[in-house]
């Protein structure tokens, strides 16, 4: 990359011998004769390296570079002075709004060599020491000149396991993860306008031309999602991605546009679809949520909530044994929300209880429901939330199992209560005792997410368990990492050894049913055979497969 010098000087014949000293070294050169003018220039075209005049009509050259570092501070300053004005100098020096000074006359080596410093050390700055893609700073003056000139497409895309992705890899292997990075946007982008710059903490931006679809984004996305291998370490990047228009949103300044793909990346989220575009009325994430928590004291009273039930099919059999039932929010205004963003919020202002408790009625009616059409030997398991276990036996959703223990005690035994690893690991003797006591009214107890925690097998062996679930992660990664081939058979053999029953979740692609298969897992639950369905498409499924009825 070659530097843009800005020569600044209201005798044209300085500028002018200066270009010709530094002719051989490659520079593009900009020229201006006033401080006004200069300042144009600026604001127009990237420079790396201001060189300006001391002595100039208006102000001084040392006024002049101090107002360019405070407009400009990325750029790299140079004073051209006489000795006469020596102090000016030393104090322009002092306040760090120049770099180095050239004394007149000077001699063309030095010159030289200077001009050469202040050019690396521009250069340095405009790149970030981790990735080694453009600085945020530059990409801000780069999108800033451009949009003088056409409107783009700004987006901004995020790694959401940079952290875990980083604790894995060297420093030269982090610098080759990054390679890898910028090579993909490349093949999925064509050329975008400005290429990739580092924003911060796993975020980065590009832009686009305006007239590019936004299946280019979709496929952005995609690209940068698939496994990759960095040296032998084989890992899969989280990547979301939002974007703007600048001719969406009125006069945006480069920071603003950039503000606003972070509100669409947010958004992507809540639209599940890993990439979403800035709509000028849509919600910040703050103000949504703040607006979903509100929605939610009321969500069960205005009956939203709903479930679906996804099916477990037998590693040999493959046909339905059991499903776990997981709970939906159909919102009047934001459409269908994830559990994953609404159990937190429940969980932090109390609602998990009321929720839990309509959650265990509704899987219970379920049950009723099977038993009344023949097919009272499918299972169902729920889920229970970390919260609701720290209450222990004062707790609801056991008092409603204690309930239902006296009225149907025969549809216990179909009943299966889902607690993550993480929960229990930290938890007390009291929620220890309420699992304990819902596995004396018959429910079986299944370790939800497991491979994610570090428990032990002393840790699992005090605990009153049935059934392990192997985490997706685990599953999803086996296709392209050993190290998890073997944890994933190590944790498998060892369930088998604690007497428990296995079931592999997340299961999607044949290869991985193949592998579920081969370490014997009784159940695999994932989109290689259902989506979570509705329930009267549950039993649809499961009359079907019953009756042979298609
Ligand atoms: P979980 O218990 O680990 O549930 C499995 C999640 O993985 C579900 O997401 C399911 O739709 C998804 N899934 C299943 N098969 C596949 C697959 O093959 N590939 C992929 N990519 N995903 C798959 P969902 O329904 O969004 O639930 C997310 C989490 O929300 C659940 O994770 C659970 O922790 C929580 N949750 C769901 N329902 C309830 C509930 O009724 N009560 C409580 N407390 N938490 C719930
Ligand atoms: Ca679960
Ligand atoms: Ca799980």
């Amino acid at each position: 990359m070659s530097s843009n010098l800005l020569l600044v000087d209201d005798e044209p014949n300085v500028p002018r011998a200066i270009r010709r000293a530094l002719r051989s070294e490659g520079y593009k050169f900009l020229i201006a004769n006033s401080a006004a003018e200069a300042f144009d220039l600026l604001r127009a075209t990237p420079v790396d390296v201001v060189i300006s005049d001391h002595r100039m009509p208006g102000v001084t050259g040392s006024e002049f570079l101090s107002e360019v570092n405070n407009r400009y501070p990325d750029t790299v300053r140079l004073m051209l002075s006489g000795q006469a004005d020596i102090e000016a100098v030393i104090d322009a020096i002092n306040e760090g709004s120049i770099f180095k000074f050239v004394a007149k006359p000077w001699k063309n080596d030095q010159l030289k060599q200077v001009v050469r410093e202040a050019s690396n050390r521009a250069q340095a700055q405009q790149v970030d020491e981790h990735t080694g893609w453009q600085t945020h700073k530059l990409f801000k003056t780069r999108l800033s000149a451009l949009l003088e000139d056409q409107p783009a497409r700004i987006v901004v895309g995020e790694i959401r396991n940079l952290a875990t992705a980083w604790a894995l890899l060297s420093k030269d292997q982090r610098r080759a993860l990054a390679d890898k990075i910028a090579q993909r946007c490349a093949a999925a982008l064509g050329e975008p306008v400005i290429e990739l710059a580092s924003l911060d903490r796993g975020l980065f931006a590009l832009a686009l031309d305006i007239s590019e679809g936004d299946d280019l984004i979709n496929g952005l996305v995609e690209r940068l999602s698939a496994p990759m291998v960095i040296d032998d370490q084989a890992l899969r990047l989280h990547i979301a991605a939002g974007y703007v228009d600048s001719t969406a949103v009125g006069d945006s300044t480069p920071g603003a546009l950039i503000r606003k793909a972070i509100v669409a990346l947010t958004n992507a989220d809540i639209e599940g679809t890993g990439y979403a575009g800035y709509r000028p009325n849509s919600m910040t994430s703050l103000k949504l949520r703040q607006s979903l928590e509100h929605d939610l004291s009321s969500a069960l009273a205005r009956s939203q909530f709903f479930l679906q039930l996804q099916p477990q099919v037998d590693s040999g059999n493959l046909r339905i044994r059991s499903a776990e039932a997981l709970i939906r929010w159909q919102h009047p205004v934001h459409g269908l929300i994830s559990p994953a963003q609404f159990i937190d919020m429940a969980e932090r202002n109390g609602f998990i209880n009321d929720i839990g408790v309509w959650v265990i009625c509704s899987t219970m009616q379920q049950l009723e429901t099977l038993a009344e059409l023949g097919m009272g030997d499918v299972r169902l398991s729920f889920n229970l939330s970390p919260r609701q276990l720290t209450d222990g036996g004062t707790a609801s959703w056991l008092t409603v199992l204690r309930q239902y223990a006296i009225e149907e005690p025969e549809l216990m035994n179909q009943l299966e209560l889902e607690v993550t690893e993480s929960t229990v690991m930290d938890c007390s003797e009291s929620a220890t005792r309420a699992l304990e006591e819902a596995k004396e009214l018959g429910i079986r107890i299944a370790l939800d997410d497991f491979g994610t925690g570090h428990s032990s097998l002393a840790q699992l062996n005090a605990l009153p368990l049935d059934v392990l679930k192997l985490d997706r992660s685990l599953i999803q990664d086996i296709e392209i990492n050993e190290r998890s081939m073997t944890l994933l058979k190590h944790l498998a053999s060892m369930a088998k050894d604690l007497g428990l029953e296995v079931i592999a979740e997340g299961v999607e692609t044949q290869s991985q049913v193949q592998v579920c298969k081969d370490l014997h897992c009784d159940l695999i639950q994932g989109y290689a055979f259902y989506k979570p369905l509705d329930v009267e498409d549950f039993y649809r499924v499961l009359r079907s497969e019953r009756h042979g009825q298609h």
